[in-house]
């Protein structure tokens, strides 16, 4: 069997066109478009260039976009008085704040100070509250699980009375994934197992799975053994295994793989996402859905 391809990229690229189009039809009717405010503290490269990311995405939809940088020095008091500042701003209707923060700043403290209903990454204790609780509560799903879902979705594979495995229980992928697809409703309605470390044997668990969701960070950790034939793979692990030199910019360049073998894997599965270009490019349009979502609740349409 040879896997079909479950490319973030192009997916990407619809639900942006698909964006893009509901900004410029809120606009002519409402006169207001989705703003989104992210806050970076201190030069660390990899940030600056994820944050410079979501702006220039934004900006390509027509949203208002803010990149607010501040010094690495910034006290956590007024960095609170500038979350404050936004959490009023009623042009602003996601507010972002980029981890990590200087060791100075308490992380906690400043993510749960974002006004939970303009708290577009899902990360507030009310948005997890609200994501289990599901249904029309769960506003804001955090980005990284929603770009999974919504793959899965436009994969046309059946999730209603489905073996789903997750291999991994991070707050950020596993457990809010989990979550999402044991919901009553569509595009979930399936039956949940989540593994970790201390599951006893994850071959067992992995092999009955008609969706299989690696988010482990173990580069190669699933075999393609532990597949089922027809099994739809969800490969979010990002591991670097090395470097090498691209022929195209001469720049040296991280060598990624997932937690999949993937060659091997796509022989065996019936749908397969590659790493890169993935779930990946995903996260990025789920973080501009929750922010035209936000618009949406607070227009009430
Ligand atoms: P994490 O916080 O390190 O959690 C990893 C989870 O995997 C833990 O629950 C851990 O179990 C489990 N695990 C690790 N080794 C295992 C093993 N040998 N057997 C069974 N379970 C094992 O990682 P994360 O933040 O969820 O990220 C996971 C991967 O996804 C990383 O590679 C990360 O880079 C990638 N990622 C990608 C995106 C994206 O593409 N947009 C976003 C987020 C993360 P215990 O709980 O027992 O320790």
């Amino acid at each position: 069997m040879s896997a079909i391809l479950l490319n973030g990229t192009e997916i990407r690229k619809e639900i942006l066109a698909e964006i893009q189009q509901e900004v410029e039809s809120i606009k002519a009717a409402h006169g207001v478009v989705p703003g989104l405010v992210t806050i970076l503290v201190g030069s660390n490269a990899a940030s600056l260039s994820y944050v410079s990311l979501k702006v220039k995405t934004a900006h390509s939809l027509g949203f208002k976009e803010i990149q607010d940088n501040q010094p690495d020095d910034i006290s956590e008091a007024a960095l609170l008085a500038l979350l404050a500042k936004y959490q009023q701003d009623e042009s602003i209707h996601g507010i972002l704040v980029q981890l990590p923060l200087p060791s100075h700043i308490n992380e906690k403290v400043v993510l749960n100070a974002i006004d939970p209903n303009k708290d577009v990454d899902g990360f507030h204790p009310v948005n997890v509250g609200r994501l289990v609780i599901g249904g029309t509560e769960a506003i804001f799903p955090p980005c990284t699980p929603a770009g999974i879902q919504e793959m899965i979705r436009r994969s046309g594979v059946e999730t209603r009375g489905a073996e789903v495995v997750v291999v991994g229980r991070s707050n950020i992928v596993g457990k809010p994934i989990a979550n999402m697809l044991l919901q009553k409703g569509p595009g979930a309605n399936a039956t949940v197992t989540v593994v970790h470390t201390a599951t006893r044997d994850l071959a067992a668990h992995c092999q009955r799975a008609d969706i299989l969701i690696v988010a482990a960070g173990v580069p190669g950790l699933v075999k393609p053994e532990w597949i089922k034939p027809g099994a739809c793979v969800i490969d979010v692990g990002v591991n670097r295994v090395g470097e090498t030199v691209s022929p195209t910019t001469g720049r040296t360049v991280a060598i990624l793989r997932g937690d999949v073998d993937f060659d091997e894997a796509s022989k065996i599965a019936g749908f397969i996402t590659p790493v890169p270009g993935g779930v990946g490019p995903m996260t990025i349009a789920m973080l501009m859905r929750n922010t035209l979502n936000s618009l949406k609740f607070k227009l009430g349409i």
